[in-house]
């Protein structure tokens, strides 16, 4: 019997172990952390957001940008409802983005656990792996402090380093550079934005409609990094939620490689550039102050905190404002300028931009090109998606390759 052996009980490497055990192979799976799965549990605010109806290209992120769509158009969308549908999930969908039906992150975890222990996979928590070789025969020797495993394939499913309270503490990157891969530098992804000396910091706890740009410094020229249009939050030391997460990977590889990063915020996304200014003029062109007026449109901190960076005192009557002033004010509106100092850190990111680097990996089989028998799954590899339930996605389609190890 094939002795398959995983390292790392997240997403990925339960699905891995699954594939493996109906695969007839006999499974054991090792997890550092004293449990399963504890990532899945504060997935979508505790309630999962496993997989979503919108796939396409633009979702996905890799410096080898092919390399998950062989894995995903295996196990897609469809094959992830049908996998966790028939270990007993009903779900919720909203807008695409699917749930389980309760709601309840547990539900997702206790599905894989019950399958793992139908399908009789060793699992043991709390090991602590020093090594892991390829021998001379073929066999892969694992070894951890207490014992030592000998498999005939080994899958490496540790996450990456993002959230590290939950197990993902990168030192799967160890492990696998020891049998030879290399690693894209990791950088924190999905996460907030450092504004330098935040201009809008007084609007701190103002949540807002609007478009994020991000854009990179590169031989004196400015070039768009990536864009995205939501609620976004401000804080007290930038900018958080779903638009400044989707461009934050962006941000971190570009700060990483010590370049200059700008954001340009956009207010009035609804309108079209030349609507949102003449809109704007007419409006400050009208009776009662311009702080009055701006609270038409936006919550007053963020309406004072324009004010200011224009230069134009709160009560002024806007009439008296100008023209030059009111074009100033409308053009912070619009495309308001924020330079990007950091990303938030690992403890604060949801995924892992970075890993090992895909080139080293067939990516219809997730397994090495170095390495015969050696498979990589998950967030491990320089894989990243966006918000809304695409690195779950991700964990699935290239854990079910890994533990099929390219049988049919
Ligand atoms: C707060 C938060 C919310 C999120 N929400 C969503 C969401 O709603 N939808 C979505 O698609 N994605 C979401 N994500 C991202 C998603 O959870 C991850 O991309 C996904 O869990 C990655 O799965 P994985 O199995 O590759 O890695 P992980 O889930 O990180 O699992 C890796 C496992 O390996 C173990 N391990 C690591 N190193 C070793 C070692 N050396 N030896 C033994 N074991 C080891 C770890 O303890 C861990 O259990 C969220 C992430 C966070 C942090």
């Amino acid at each position: 019997m094939r002795r398959t052996l995983i390292v790392g009980g997240g997403a990925a490497g339960m699905t891995a172990a699954i594939a493996a055990a109906r695969e007839g192979d006999a499974v054991t799976l090792l997890e550092h952390t004293d449990t399963l799965g504890k990532k899945i549990l504060s997935t979508g605010n505790g309630r999962c957001n496993l997989t979503n109806r919108r796939q396409g290209e633009e979702f996905y992120h890799s410096e080898n940008p092919g390399f998950p769509f062989p894995a995903l158009d295996r196990f897609g969308f469809e094959e992830t409802l049908r996998f966790f549908g028939e270990l007993g999930l009903f779900f919720r969908e909203r807008d695409g983005y699917v749930y389980p039906r309760s709601l309840q992150a547990k539900a997702v975890r206790e599905s894989l656990i019950s399958e793992l222990s139908r399908k009789t996979v060793e699992i043991r928590t709390g090991c602590r792996i020093h090594k892991a070789e390829k021998m001379a025969g073929g066999t892969f020797l694992i070894e951890t402090e207490e014992t030592s495993f000998e498999a005939d394939a080994l899958i490496l499913a540790c996450g990456g380093m993002a959230a590290p309270h939950t197990g993902s503490d990168g030192s799967g990157y160890r492990l696998a550079e020891s049998l030879g891969h290399r690693l894209i530098p990791p950088v924190p992804a999905l996460t907030g934005l450092f504004a330098a000396s935040n201009p809008i910091k007084k609007a701190a706890g103002v949540r807002t409609e609007g478009t994020i740009s991000l854009y990179v410094e590169e031989n004196g020229k400015r070039r768009l990094l990536g864009s995205d249009t939501g609620e976004f939050q401000i804080t007290d030391y930038g900018i958080s939620g779903i638009p400044a997460f989707q461009v934050s990977r962006h941000g971190a590889r570009a700060l990483s490689e010590g370049k200059t990063v700008s954001a340009s915020l956009n207010f009035l996304p609804e309108y079209r550039k030349e609507e949102a200014e003449e809109l704007l003029l007419h409006l400050l062109s009208g009776e009662g102050d311009a702080l009055r007026i701006l609270c038409g449109l936006f919550p007053e901190k963020l309406a004072a905190v324009f004010l200011k960076k224009a230069g134009i005192p709160l009560r002024v009557p806007a009439g008296l404002l100008g023209e030059k002033r009111a074009k100033t004010l409308s053009g912070l509106v619009c495309r308001f300028p924020l330079e990007i100092r950091a990303v938030n850190d690992f403890s604060k990111a949801q995924v892992t931009a970075g890993g090992v680097d895909t080139r080293d990996v067939r990516a219809e089989t997730m397994e090495s090109e170095l390495v015969s028998g050696l498979y990589f799954a998950g967030e491990i590899l320089d894989v990243d998606a966006s918000c809304g339930g695409y690195n779950l996605q991700w964990a699935w389609a290239s854990g079910f390759l890994a533990g099929k190890q390219g049988r049919p």
